[in-house]
């Protein structure tokens, strides 16, 4: 079986929380050496996104900008309250495909795994797959 799952707990309402260390220690113990791992979570208010792990104030950015797009009240329909964390993660995304080169993923210097909470806190599923 090439699939895995992860579970990762938030704890704010809304963050971005770097698992880089996490799926590459799992992507290691998949024993395999080529392809693209494909990280996916099987969530609607929680999406997986590359971006920038040195300096913090980046993914801070990034949230606040998000929340600048979509207020957390607008003219929305769903009765469940959470329509902001529903569009957030339409606009961040339920996955992303890295290279597996080596047994590695083949990250850019500055490339991080960030999951990306928007309805927390929860625990949340990651599934990784490697093609
Ligand atoms: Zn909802």
């Amino acid at each position: 079986m090439t699939h895995r799952e992860l579970l990762v707990r938030t704890h704010s309402k809304e963050e971005c929380l770097n698992i880089t260390n996490m799926v590459a220690e799992a992507v290691s113990q998949l024993g395999k050496d080529e392809g693209i791992c494909l990280i996916q979570v099987p969530h609607t208010t929680c999406g997986i996104t590359l971006n920038e792990d040195a300096d913090p104030d980046v993914i801070k950015d990034i949230l606040r900008s998000l929340k600048n797009l979509v207020p957390d009240r607008g003219n929305y329909d769903h009765l469940e309250g959470n329509s902001p964390a529903h569009i957030k993660t339409s606009l961040v995304g339920s996955s992303v495909g890295v290279i597996l080169e080596g047994g590695h993923l083949l990250l850019g210097r500055w490339q991080g795994v960030f999951l990306c909470e928007f309805d927390g806190p929860r625990q949340r599923r990651v599934w990784l797959k490697i093609i």
